[in-house]
């Protein structure tokens, strides 16, 4: 069942204001079998879930390619609550290019330039979020903006100085563009190499913009746990990835008592694949078939999406999500 993200999420937000936290993860597709591995996982888990696409994956796949594969996954799953969402959106046109396309979802990431390197100003990250959310609230489509930035660079995006979020700045953004949900700048950061040292979320954050925006679904991106068994992994069968490490389980886990509702992962799924398809080639030197490796990489996406999905509390919610689509929005949003 195709819906937006302010559906999933406000599912996520009852939870918390009913005690019973939990968070939708969004995860990455760049692919046919990173689609049908997230799809297994929803099935296997019944669980709702946001599947997002970056301009990177537009530009890989082509969009075409990229949205049918998608629907696909959708139409062939109809108990799943799915959204598709534009990861990374950097200007109205491109938003304006996903939700022709289908999108119920956009982010409109204005706290970079439209670059996507060059940090912005508040002024500026107002201004190209609410021209966004006018347009795609005209047509039922769920918007997130983002205030602060991370640290980390991934897909192109980023522009490599982390800036964390101010709740009181949140406030102000969220009355005058009247997004749906907020990425939030925690201390978490894009790509596999996220913390030199012990990784340190900044809770405090989170507690406080929950509090001051009680209404606002709260995103955090750059969530990758960079499992230290993956990178075992891929080193064993002849990779070469050094000290990567990402956020564990465990704080996230915490993220989400203190509220919030969307989780990004896109790393973990490209590791996991990773260290499939090296094993698959690696054990079988013969194997010259893309579907004996690539049947290996989905089963890996599954298996990590699903462990996901375990421990941001998601598994049984698809009841929850209450049935807004897009023309259900477009009415509620006039
Ligand atoms: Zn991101």
């Amino acid at each position: 069942m195709l819906v937006t993200s302010k559906a999933i999420l406000e599912a996520s937000l009852e939870g918390f204001k009913k005690g019973k936290p939990f968070a939708v993860g969004a995860f990455n597709v760049n692919n046919m079998e990173q689609m049908q591995g997230i799809i297994t996982a929803a099935q296997e888990t019944k669980s709702p879930v946001i599947v997002q696409v970056s301009r990177g994956a537009l530009k890989y796949a082509q969009d075409l390619y990229l949205i049918n594969i998608i629907k696909a996954g959708a139409e062939l799953a109809p108990e799943i609550p799915l959204a598709i969402h534009l990861d990374h959106g950097n200007s109205l046109e491109t938003v304006k290019r996903a939700i022709d396309l289908g999108f119920t979802s956009v982010m409109i990431d204005g706290s970079l330039m439209e670059d996507s390197k060059t940090p912005s100003t508040f002024e500026y990250n107002v201004k190209v979020t609410s021209e966004v959310v006018k347009y795609a609230h005209d047509r039922g489509v769920s918007v997130e903006g983002e205030l602060g930035t991370l640290g980390g660079i991934e897909d192109g995006v980023g522009s490599g100085k982390a800036t964390l979020t101010d709740p009181d700045q949140a406030v102000e953004f969220v009355e005058r563009t009247g997004v749906d949900a907020l990425a939030i700048s925690i201390g978490t950061s894009h790509g596999a190499f996220k913390f030199k040292g012990e990784p340190k979320l900044a809770f405090d954050i989170i507690e406080k913009t929950r509090e001051l925006l009680a209404d606002t679904y709260l995103v955090s991106h750059g969530s990758s746990s960079v499992p230290a068994e993956l990178i075992n992994a891929i080193n064993q069968y002849g990779g070469q990835m050094e000290q990567a490490q990402g956020v564990p389980l465990e704080a996230l886990q915490k993220a989400i008592t203190c509220g919030m509702n969307k989780i990004n992962v896109d790393t973990d799924i490209r590791l996991a694949a990773t260290a499939a398809v090296r094993k698959l080639l690696v054990e079988k030197p013969s194997a010259f078939d893309p579907r004996e490796y690539l049947k290996m990489s989905r089963q890996a996406i599954a298996s990590e999406v699903r462990k996901r999905m375990e421990a941001f509390g998601t598994v049984n919610k698809i009841d929850a999500v209450p049935n807004w689509g897009l023309e259900e929005m477009k009415k509620k949003y006039q």
